[in-house]
């Protein structure tokens, strides 16, 4: 395996934090119905399966060992993929990704590509790649078509224009595509259907992710609910998988495992409508599929995740949504917020150790630590334990990174630390705060703060600290016991 020389530098197309400047106003609506469906669906196939928790178990056991043997497997998965009649890519970065798939673009001729969800692709920002080489690429997911048409990425893992209303969908129609949209979502479809159909003929690449790959036999394995992963893959006679080295699982027995929980965590489905299976290129001259088969392993980071014994459970990752699904915080922001295609507490733990903590370093503290995201993780990564590690990497630094937290915050960071473990200091602070805020304060507010604490006041005012926590409640107990001596009315 090709060892990574990770720069923690942004993919060479995204800008981390691009998409954040298209937030619409309406999300926490359309994703708490969007979401709340999926978390209700999901519930009852859980209650059909008594065996759930030995499944999460069995499944965060098959992805450990993989990623801690995963120098064989992926070996493993070169040799049949080799064996299969296709051809292997080993990418150390996204640059390097890009620019082998734009090589092959250009060594058979391709001017236009057909996609199929590929996290991989964006996160190398392979559509720029592609575009600046002069071919086009066309994203056929109809989440994906919407997004693309829209010019933004992804706000949700599986369900890419979570955000978007109907309404809001026609309207992106009628001004992109010159078409007198209705509103109705099944008119809608057929609109994009029809617009693929054609892509889908004329292309001379097909491009796709793959959710796994099976070492035993080096088969990709792509999930989906729409057909167009099969049309990706099958009418074009080359196809092109980017997929992340942290996808190998050993086995087909492993893969059940797994495809029982990805479905039913993603979108409480029993299974997706389509699963796909494709091993190389077509081998006869009867049989469907691409005529080349080219795979590119993606590292980009990961192989240095690895080693890190408490962060490489990130990498356990099946993409199944459903952490995002529960988290308050996401529901409360959208994707856009988290800067880049992958978003949520998994996006919380990914983008700061692929692009590392300078470019990310706000990520690990955007979560309440509430801890719902692992409870429904269906490969049980501990992702309240991994932001705390990454935060202690942004604030201290550690062998891995510097601290990408500012002298201030840290300084501020350390006196807390001291004013918190020192019952005295703590108490003398509690009563002193009251007096040094005075000036700032407004009817119990503090309106403005003097920079560089004035983060937050800039957007909203901060209520004054009007004393410690035992005061009040001393207060309160006092409040409590005049009223009960003076008994009930
Ligand atoms: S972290 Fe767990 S819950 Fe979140 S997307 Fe990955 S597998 Fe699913």
């Amino acid at each position: 395996m090709t060892e990574s020389t990770h720069s923690h530098q942004a993919p060479a197309y995204i800008e981390f934090g691009e998409y954040s400047t298209h937030v619409p106003k309406n999300i926490p609506i359309a994703l708490e119905q969007a979401t709340g469906r999926f978390l209700g669906n999901r519930e009852a196939r859980i209650a059909e399966m008594p065996q759930w928790e030995e499944l999460r178990q069995a499944a965060h056991e098959i992805r450990l060992h993989t990623l801690l043997n995963l120098d064989l497997y992926l070996e493993l998965v070169e040799k049949q993929v080799v064996a299969a009649g296709g051809v292997v890519h080993w990418a150390v970065d996204a640059a390097e990704a890009s620019a082998i798939v734009v090589d092959i673009a250009r060594q058979h001729g391709a001017r236009t590509a057909v996609k199929v969800k590929s996290m991989a692709t964006e996160e190398i920002g392979l559509n720029q790649a592609l575009e600046a080489a002069g071919i086009q690429a066309y994203e056929t997911d109809l989440g994906e078509f919407i997004i693309q048409l829209a010019g933004t990425g992804p706000s949700h893992i599986i369900v890419p224009a979570v955000h978007m209303r109907k309404e809001e969908i026609a309207a992106l129609f009628r001004e992109k595509l010159g078409i007198d949209a209705p509103t109705d979502p099944l008119e809608l479809a057929a609109i994009a259907r029809r617009i693929l159909r054609e892509r889908f003929l004329e292309a001379e690449m097909g491009i796709s992710g793959a959710n796994f790959l099976v070492a035993e036999t080096g088969a990709l394995v792509i999930v989906s609910n729409e057909g167009n992963g099969r049309m990706c893959t099958t009418l074009p006679d080359l196809h092109v998988a980017v997929v992340g080295i942290d996808k190998v699982v050993p086995d087909w027995e492993s893969l059940t495992v797994l495809l029982k929980l990805l479905a039913r965590s993603a979108t409480g489905q029993k299974l997706s409508a389509y699963t796909s299976f494709i091993t190389g290129p077509r081998r006869t001259v009867g049989e469907g599929g691409a005529k080349q088969f080219h795979l590119v392993l993606l590292d980009n980071g990961r192989s240095r995740i690895l080693q890190d014994p408490v962060a490489r459970e990130t990498l356990k990752c099946i993409r199944c949504g459903c952490c995002l699904n529960v988290c308050p915080v996401y529901k409360h922001v959208g994707g856009y917020a988290y800067g880049w295609f992958i978003s949520g507490p998994i996006g919380a733990i990914f983008s700061p150790q692929i692009l590392g903590v300078e470019a990310a370093r706000e990520l690990p503290f955007a979560s309440s630590l509430c801890g719902a995201c692992a409870d429904v993780c269906p490969v049980k990564i501990p992702i309240p334990k991994i932001l705390l590690h990454l935060r202690h990497r942004v604030v201290e630094g550690d062998e891995f990174e510097k601290p990408a937290a500012p002298a201030p915050l840290r300084a501020s960071a350390s006196l807390g630390r001291v004013a918190l473990s020192t019952p005295w200091l703590y108490r003398l602070g509690t009563r002193l705060l009251p007096f040094l805020m005075a000036p700032l304060r407004r009817d119990g507010w503090l309106p403005a703060l003097p920079p560089p604490v004035n983060r937050w006041t800039r957007v909203r005012p901060l209520p004054a600290f009007r004393g410690g926590f035992r005061e009040w409640w001393a207060q309160r107990q006092r409040r409590n016991g005049d009223r009960d001596s003076r008994g009930s009315p």
